[in-house]
């Protein structure tokens, strides 16, 4: 018998205890935990008001902590802000006390509220770049915050639930963590290679290649991983390169596997390209967007030269390391697990956070914008100048469904599908291994049939992960890709037997786990299907006409995190430009850099 530890998260990062939760190292933080006066504690305010007992002025002024009052736009309130003053710190005092009506002088103008509606990291990002524009409220459905980011204990050793990795690439993930006081304290991957396991066995992952797509054809005949077929496929295909772009030029958006399928063959697509995207997305190359999955690549092939190529150029832009020491690491983590942002974003932000409070509706007011939260038994309401919705697809199109002027952003969002899956966590003592493990991980074509798809050697992949854990091997195993959601119906015993088989069989570890934990993400990872690009302007289009909304989040320009703070930084510049200007156009906010691609 192994201990079995087991979380539920369902679409909207829902969270159900399951089996012998040992430690809850992620959720609803001591510091964070809902404070008298929140949400549930509040008199609610129904829809028949006219019908309470209770005088509505009275339960207005009782629900101080919740109620948003319109307040004066930010030119007035950026007024009334002295130099250099922390804007959130007055934020608390200002609508999480008595209620009282502020004055509206010169000298303490109220300042503008703005409802962040999705406590995930890019919910959470939104909230802190708004920081020192408006008042800002999140509002979580689930009880804890941080979505797809979540830690707990296993073998006594913080290890995530969910996103474990910051790509370091781009700025905005490092950068919004050196904001909030992280900087120090993120750690590099070790330098330790990664695998595929397929054709019986391990093979090592070519470095030169970009998203699966290789560089150097060389040193992928090399691996292993494509057979001679396969190879000579390759080989041709990019050859024709240029004859085939004239007539993509006509396809417009194709699915990978078609884009580099005509390119480099379906072999090197199956065993290479498909299951890197199958470690980002759980999707697959026969129905994402090459554009939208691959734009740096996509834009680099555009030229008509052909894609290895166009990786290897990729490859070669890459800044060169300064002082020309060791390359950068691509990826950092923090040692409390990365969910420990989640916490830090949350307090840099200042904002007045609300988990438990699941906002199930969003309407124009006289003022600005009327939310309906909490349960269809127990509503309460709360009035806002401006809303950020950054929520999965399905959330967000419900709630815009019920806007008049904003069916196309509806209609867009539920277009997106999503992919469930569930991560298995395994605890092994080193001895357990024939041969310790030296690479982060391997991948697994999905052509090949196992359940796992992705396992990373977490105590290989992170140095400090491994400094906590002595003697022992903590290995992450990664099940379910889109259309294999029966295989989620296993519980986590078996789901969790089934990892471990799979395991003994590509690295030959023996007996049964110290620890194994479950957790499953439904709906987890949108898809960006072909038309993805085409599907985001539109909802995009949509959401504009409506004045003080915005979206952001994982549906929409990367799931990445560092992706996804970017897309909370647009969003938090266009409610500001909002909230100064009258909707004439974004401002800038925060000092985090955008940075394009995924
Ligand atoms: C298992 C897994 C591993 C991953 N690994 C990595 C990784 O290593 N590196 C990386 O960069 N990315 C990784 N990702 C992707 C990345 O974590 C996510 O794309 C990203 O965290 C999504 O953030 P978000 O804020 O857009 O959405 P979410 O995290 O989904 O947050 C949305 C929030 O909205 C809340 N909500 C929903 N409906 C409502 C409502 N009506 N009212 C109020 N609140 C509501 C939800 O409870 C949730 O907390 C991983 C994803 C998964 C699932």
């Amino acid at each position: 018998m192994f201990r079995r530890i087991s979380r539920r998260r369902g679409p909207a990062g829902s969270s159900q205890a399951g089996v012998q939760f040992k430690s809850r190292i992620g959720d609803n933080p001591p510091h964070r935990r809902k404070p008298a006066g929140c949400a549930r504690d509040l008199p609610s305010r129904r829809r028949d008001d006219a019908h309470s007992p209770v005088p509505a002025s009275a339960v207005i002024a009782a629900a101080g902590s919740l109620r948003l009052r319109l307040g004066a736009r930010f030119s007035a309130a950026a007024a009334a802000i002295p130099p250099g003053r922390q804007a959130g710190s007055a934020r608390l005092t200002d609508w999480a006390d008595d209620g009282r009506t502020e004055p509206m002088t010169a000298a303490r103008a109220p300042r503008p509220r703005v409802a962040v509606v999705g406590g995930g990291i890019a919910g959470l990002a939104a909230a802190y770049f708004l920081r020192d524009v408006a008042a800002v409220t999140v509002f979580e459905g689930a009880a804890r915050l941080g979505g797809k980011l979540a830690v707990s204990g296993i073998a006594d050793v913080a290890v995530d639930e969910g996103a474990e990795a910051l790509l370091a690439r781009r700025p905005e993930g490092t950068g919004l963590a050196a904001e909030v006081g992280l900087g120090g304290e993120l750690r590099p991957a070790g330098p330790a290679g990664a695998a595929i396991w397929t054709r019986g066995q391990l093979r090592p992952l070519p470095r030169r290649q970009f998203m699966g797509v290789p560089a150097d054809l060389d040193e992928l005949a090399g691996s292993g991983i494509v057979s001679a077929a396969g190879l000579a496929a390759a080989r041709a295909g990019g050859q024709e390169a240029a004859d085939q772009q004239a007539g993509d030029q006509q396809a417009g958006d194709q699915s990978v596997s078609r884009y580099l399928g005509a390119r480099l063959g379906p072999e090197v697509v199956d065993r290479l390209v498909d299951p890197l995207l199958g470690g980002v997305y759980a999707g697959r190359s026969d129905q994402l967007s090459f554009e939208a999955t691959m734009p740096a690549l996509a834009a680099a092939t555009r030229d008509g030269q052909p894609v290895t190529a166009a990786a290897a150029r990729l490859l070669d832009s890459a800044p060169a390391p300064p002082g020309g020491g060791p390359p950068a690491p691509v990826f950092m983590s923090l040692p409390g697990g990365l969910a420990s942002l989640v916490p830090a974003v949350s307090a840099a932000s200042a904002a007045d956070v609300r988990t438990g409070a699941m906002v199930r509706a969003i309407e124009r007011s006289a003022r600005g914008w009327r939310l309906t939260a909490g349960s269809a038994h127990d509503p309460w309401f709360a009035e806002a100048d401006a809303v950020v919705l950054a929520l999965p697809a399905a959330p967000a199109g419900r709630l815009l469904a019920g806007l008049p002027g904003a069916a196309a952003a509806a209609a867009g969002l539920a277009e997106v599908t999503t992919a469930s899956m569930a991560i298995v966590t395994l605890a092994f003592p080193d001895t357990a291994f024939p041969v310790t493990p030296a690479g982060s991980g391997y991948l697994v074509p999905a052509v090949d049939g196992r359940a796992v798809k992705a396992v990373t050697f977490s105590t290989v992949k992170w140095p400090h992960l491994r400094a906590a854990a002595p003697g022992l091997q903590i290995i992450r195993c990664s099940v379910g890709r889109i259309g294999e959601e029966t295989l989620l119906h296993r519980d986590d015993a078996d789901l969790a037997e089934l990892a471990r088989a799979e395991l003994a069989e590509a690295t030959g570890v023996r007996g049964r786990p110290a620890a194994a934990r479950v957790t499953r993400w439904g709906g987890a990872l949108p898809q960006y299907t072909v038309g993805h690009l085409g599907r985001v302007a539109r909802i995009r289009d949509s959401v504009a006409s409506q004045p003080g909304l915005a979206v952001c989040g994982a549906v929409y320009d990367g799931v990445g995190i560092p992706a996804c703070i970017a897309s909370a930084q647009a969003a938090a510049g266009r409610i500001a430009g909002y909230l100064r200007d009258g909707h004439r156009g974004p401002a800038p906010v925060g000092s985090t850099r955008a940075a394009g691609g995924q």
